[in-house]
């Protein structure tokens, strides 16, 4: 193994620029159109509704989207973000999923050298990224989104893993996917509705495992750090602001106001250690 290099790549392989310099703008691309898609999960599954059927539609005027409409980004500037029938405006969040997906799924590639772990990666960052966008939105993100997207996640990691020889790695991703999936069980065991704020996102603890654990120890143990230290901090802001104004009606109204971002800890902070994590195996 290749001690400057935590993924154990050969020289020849991380000395592959023109490799990522092909990766990257394609997983950018790729990033757009799943971001697309991320909108649809993100607004149906917390309603219960398909994601395949019925095609993208107005939700002011229920007219059924052309597909020069639904184009990732561009439809949204063309239509200058107005509905082509309605003209009633079509929300800002809808291009900025896009262009964040894709500037996530670009990260990846960088950080991965553009080598084949980055589909997994990708689609572990795409279900992470709709669990939060859902908790984020007050809702509760259902079991299917973190398990349909784990489970994607691990099965593409499994040839990814194996084709730039880091079995060993594979073998501690499937170790974190377990701890996670453990804790995750425990939890639900304790609290089936998922009642506890502190809960909100636990969903997505099989994944933070499977992810951290196939980056190695070093960029494991900083991740996690990070996680500590993000979800502290968004308890902190929490207490400070109902302390400022007492009283459940109070609270709720701070609830309201406050950023969604710090009234869901255990999201927020498994956000912070995904990103912090593959910052340092990069
Ligand atoms: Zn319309």
């Amino acid at each position: 193994m290749d001690r400057d290099d935590p993924f154990g790549r050969s020289p020849v392989m991380t000395s592959g620029t023109s490799l990522e310099a092909l990766v990257i703008p394609v997983a950018a691309v790729v990033g757009l159109f799943v971001g697309s898609f991320l909108n649809v999960v993100v607004y149906r599954t917390p309603l219960g509704l398909s994601v395949s059927t019925p095609r993208s539609f107005c939700p002011t005027c229920d007219r059924q989207l052309a597909w020069w409409e639904n184009m990732p980004l561009l439809s949204w500037l063309f239509l200058r973000g107005r509905c082509h029938t309605c003209h009633e405006p079509i929300s800002v969040r809808y291009p900025l999923v896009e262009a964040t997906t894709a500037l996530a799924f670009a990260l990846v590639a960088w950080a991965w050298h553009g080598t084949l772990p980055t589909v997994g990666y990708c689609a572990l960052t795409a279900t992470a990224y709709s669990i939060a966008l859902i908790e984020y939105g007050g809702q509760r993100s259902p079991l299917s989104v973190g398990a349909v997207g784990t489970g994607l996640g691990a099965l593409l990691l499994v040839p990814g893993f194996l084709v730039v020889h880091r079995g060993t790695a594979l073998g501690w991703a499937f170790a974190g996917l377990a701890v996670g999936g453990i804790t995750f069980g425990t939890m639900r065991a304790r609290d089936p509705e998922g009642r506890n704020p502190l809960h909100h996102g636990r969903t997505a603890l099989p994944l933070a495992g499977l992810w951290l654990g196939g980056l190695g120890w070093r960029p494991a143990v900083t991740g996690l750090a990070a996680w500590v230290l993000a979800s502290f901090a968004c308890l902190v802001a929490v207490r400070l602001a109902r302390r400022r104004d007492e009283g459940t009606v109070a609270e709720r109204r701070t609830a309201g106001r406050m950023w969604p971002v710090v009234t869901a800890p255990l999201v927020s902070g498994i956000l912070v250690a995904l990103a912090v994590s593959l910052g340092a195996a990069a």
